[in-house]
């Protein structure tokens, strides 16, 4: 992409209304305009970054062997009725009526429908274990909306649904879910703790939160320091096997960590001083096991083995897919910007012309710009007639991993500057060996 040709919207003023340095940012790099209070249109660079995020989050679920399907953002009253959940659900509920009066409202989840979805088709043990997921609209009609993306009214989230025979395989499709979602938010760049939650309205036995530490956090959140260094790396987990799954599981959830719900301060205490941290957590997902609240209320059963019908056990697993762009900024950013991991970059690298117009630099930058198309790569072309300092400015404010920076002089060497924006450090190279660095780089990152 050609600057000059894209649709950016950057700010030079930092927004009054943004509290806090994610917002700030989304909002100078023109990545989302605020339309109503919690309402965003995702403008180019945000949407990027959404639809990359959303594409880590299929790629690790299918990985997990869950299926995807779409289901629709507006939902009739009357099955959430069927749960009882209508009435218990409040003013969060977005209620609307259509022409012919029918209640309807804008899902802020979606249990009672997939339950629907699942009771209508599926009534033997032979077609389990399934997992359904989406990746859809919500709207919760949240008293403080704050914060730009993190906390909306109408948000990105995904949400997968198991359907197992019994409590054993539900527990299996728990810990498949908490493993697929450690992979997902290390790909991201992340470091999201499973921490012990409590069930609230939803209801249920087993429920872990993934929080990602950041001073804005709005959760409190008290863990032994050991749990940030585990890492889940490029593992072979095989999900179909439950011993393995259940390993990594164990080793993620044995140590300390939990949230202000479920804090037990006398557990806390037996942590080793120096190891037992205080601090704040932003919540980008949560995994439930809840047995048959829905399916025995809605009539979704199944026939066993050995002949017996009974309702079938399920969980319902989310992560919150548009609030993760607010996380990873505020877990990844600095004075200058946003610092994007590799993973989720809207642009994988930036290339900088520091003299638009000279014949010698225009064609070496648009001749990277091929190369790292051709491999498959998407930079970032700054082409504009700017100054040098404007240009990288706006580089280190969208936050690109990677800058390639082009002009005549260095070019009378044969050579450009490839600069890392997390650590600053340039280093000078052929056009060839920048782009021969970042296939390298990314090749890391699929
Ligand atoms: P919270 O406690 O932050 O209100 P929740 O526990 O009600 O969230 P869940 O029902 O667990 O939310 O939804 C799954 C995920 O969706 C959450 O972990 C969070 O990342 C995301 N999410 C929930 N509410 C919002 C919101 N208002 N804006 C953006 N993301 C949200
Ligand atoms: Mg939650």
């Amino acid at each position: 992409m050609r600057l000059s040709r894209y649709f950016l919207p950057v700010l030079k003023e930092n927004p009054a209304e943004a509290q806090i340095v994610s917002h700030r940012y989304m909002l100078r790099a023109g990545m989302i305009k605020q339309q109503a209070a919690g309402i965003y249109s995702w403008l180019p660079l945000g949407f990027k970054v959404l639809r990359r995020i959303e594409q880590i989050v299929h790629e690790e679920q299918t990985r997990a062997g869950h299926i995807p399907l779409l289901m629709p953002t507006l939902q009739p009253a009357d099955l959430w009725r069927e749960s009882g959940r209508y009435d218990d659900y409040g003013q969060e509920m977005l209620r609307i009526k259509d022409r012919q009066d029918r209640e309807m409202l804008y899902g802020p989840t979606n249990e009672e429908m997939i339950t629907d979805i699942f009771r209508a088709h599926v009534n033997s043990y032979k077609d389990l274990p399934l997992t359904l997921y989406h990746i859809q609209w919500k709207f919760r009609d949240e008293m403080r909306p704050r914060f730009g993306v993190m906390r909306g009214r109408e948000f990105l989230m995904k949400d997968g649904y198991n359907f197992d025979v019994d409590r054993e395989a539900a527990l299996h499709s728990y810990n498949r879910h908490m493993v697929s979602y450690l992979r997902t938010y290390e790909r991201m760049g992340l470091t999201a703790i499973p921490m012990r939650a409590d069930s609230g309205p939803i209801g249920g036995d087993d429920t872990h939160e993934f929080l990602v530490l950041a001073s804005t956090g709005e959760s409190e959140v008290f863990f032994d320091s050991a749990v940030t260094e585990l890492r889940l790396g490029n593992r072979d987990v095989d999900y179909d096997n439950r011993e393995a799954v259940a390993a990594v599981c164990k080793e993620f959830t044995t140590l300390y960590a939990r949230t202000d719900e479920t804090h037990d301060a006398a557990l806390f205490d037996a942590i080793p001083e120096e190891r037992r941290k205080v601090a704040r957590g932003i919540e980008v997902g949560q995994i439930f096991y809840f047995g048959t609240k829905y399916s025995a209320s809605m009539g979704a059963e199944v026939v066993t083995k050995e002949g017996t019908k009974v309702p079938v056990e399920m969980g319902s697993h989310g992560i919150g897919v548009s609030r993760l762009l607010g996380a990873i900024i505020e877990a990844s950013h600095d004075d200058k910007g946003i610092i994007w991991p590799e993973g989720v970059t809207p642009f994988h690298a930036g290339i900088v012309n520091l003299k638009q117009g000279d014949a010698a630099a225009d064609a070496a930058c648009a001749g990277l710009e091929a190369a790292l198309i051709k491999a498959g790569l998407d930079p970032l072309y700054d082409d504009r007639d700017e100054r040098a300092g404007a240009k990288f400015a706006t580089m280190d404010l969208i936050g690109l991993p990677w800058r390639i920076t082009v002009g005549p002089r260095g070019l009378e060497k044969g050579i450009v500057e490839l600069t890392s924006r997390r650590t600053g450090v340039s280093e000078e190279m052929t056009p060839e060996a920048a782009v021969a660095k970042l296939i390298t780089i990314y090749e890391g990152h699929k």
